[in-house]
């Protein structure tokens, strides 16, 4: 009996004890020590390491308390089978900060530079890591090319580092006439029909002159070859000088300007830094394609390490073709600044141009003047902006 009573104990045990056992048994096993990336999305499924008896897709998740964009630990609770299990995940940021170059940068030569301008320097927190530049080894007395370190510390330390290149240009010609007696000859919108009498002229006179050359004389473009080799200079003028393309934007301006480059470094072997706007900088024709284009453009070419050309003398053959000879010579010989830099212009239609050239050429040499193409060195005659 006593035998019997033992032995029925020791089942209630194993049976009460087995229910207890799968009762409680653990169902689900999950990650210990679980991290995640600030700001990043939480998949709650790369968390459970086993569901027994079970998927994973049966085990739902409350992550209520979870704040992905701060940094902490956090509680989350994991239902599997009417049962709670307690999980803790810790929100971390490893990732480094990210600083990126936007634009190169050229900066003048004696000027303010701003360090700032042209980086993009973010965090994956959202949160601005502490950015430090040393720009201990730049020197903008001296034309050169800098390194300029840019460290950006995140608030879990992370660390980037970023050496950027600045180059330090010295600004092309000069706002100052000198004192010499300078005629620089400047025509624009060739090459044409004419540029070969134009050259054989100058070359009478020894006279040098700058060509701002567009790419809409095609036919002709041997002689932008033949006016380098004879010692002139060759500028940027337009690929298409189509005011409302080219004025359209800063990015449609420097398309056509690019264009214009490569067709004319493939045909002198480099490319030029001198340009003419059409129109001048001072043009009032652009207000009506992009309010303020000049006002970007003539600070971006410089930026870029170009120079532009405006005039302070003309001829006047802009104002239609077939000008008469006596009305240019007239409009050309009334100057007597010490830098004159003339306008003139180089087309199939300005043949009046091409018959006033002697004489306006030997009214300055008479005067003193020596006829010089632009270089590095030219006054630049810049008007004032209006748009
Ligand atoms: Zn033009």
């Amino acid at each position: 009996m006593r035998r019997l009573i033992l032995v029925s104990l020791i089942g209630i045990t194993i049976i009460m004890g087995s229910v207890y056992y799968l009762n409680n048994r653990k169902m689900l096993f999950l990650v210990e020590h679980a991290k995640m990336e600030i700001n990043t999305e939480f998949h709650y499924k790369k968390y459970i390491k086993e569901v027994v008896n079970g998927k994973k897709s049966d085990v739902t998740c409350q992550s209520g308390k979870l704040d992905i964009t701060k940094l902490g630990v956090y509680e989350i609770i994991f239902n599997y089978r009417g049962r709670d299990y307690p999980f803790t995940i810790e929100v971390v940021d490893t990732t480094k900060p990210k600083i990126k170059e936007l634009m190169k940068l050229n900066v003048l030569m004696n000027t303010e530079v701003d360090l700032n301008k042209g980086m993009e320097i973010s965090d994956d927190s959202g949160i601005y890591p502490r950015v430090t530049i040393d720009s201990s080894q730049l020197d903008t007395s001296q034309v050169g090319e800098y390194i300029v370190e840019y460290r950006a510390q995140d608030q879990s330390g992370n660390v980037s580092v970023f050496y950027r290149k600045i180059h330090v240009m010295k600004e092309i010609g000069t706002s100052q006439q000198s004192q010499d007696k300078i005629v620089y000859l400047t025509f624009d919108d060739g090459p044409s029909a004419n540029t070969k009498k134009i050259l054989d002229i100058l070359d009478r006179y020894d006279a040098k002159a700058t060509f701002f050359v567009t790419g809409n004389g095609k036919e002709y473009n041997g002689y932008i070859n033949e006016a380098h080799e004879r010692g002139h200079t060759i500028g940027l003028h337009s690929y298409c000088h189509e005011y409302n393309i080219i004025y359209s934007s800063m990015d449609a301006y420097f398309r056509d300007l690019t264009k214009l480059e490569n067709m004319v470094e493939k045909i002198i072997g480099y490319k030029p830094r001198y340009i003419r706007f059409p129109g001048g900088s001072s043009n009032k024709v652009s207000i009506k394609y992009h309010k303020g284009i000049m006002t970007l453009l003539t600070q971006k070419v410089i930026e870029k390490g170009y120079q532009y050309y405006d005039w302070n003398g003309e001829t006047g053959d802009a104002t239609g073709n077939h000008v008469s000879v006596e009305t240019l010579i007239k409009n050309a010989t009334v100057k007597n600044d010490n830098n004159i830099v003339m306008l003139a212009h180089d087309t199939d239609a300005k043949d009046t141009t091409v018959q006033a050239l002697p004489a306006i050429i030997q009214y300055y040499q008479k005067k003193g003047y020596v006829f010089k193409a632009i270089d590095d060195q030219s006054f630049y005659a810049h008007q004032s902006l209006n748009n």
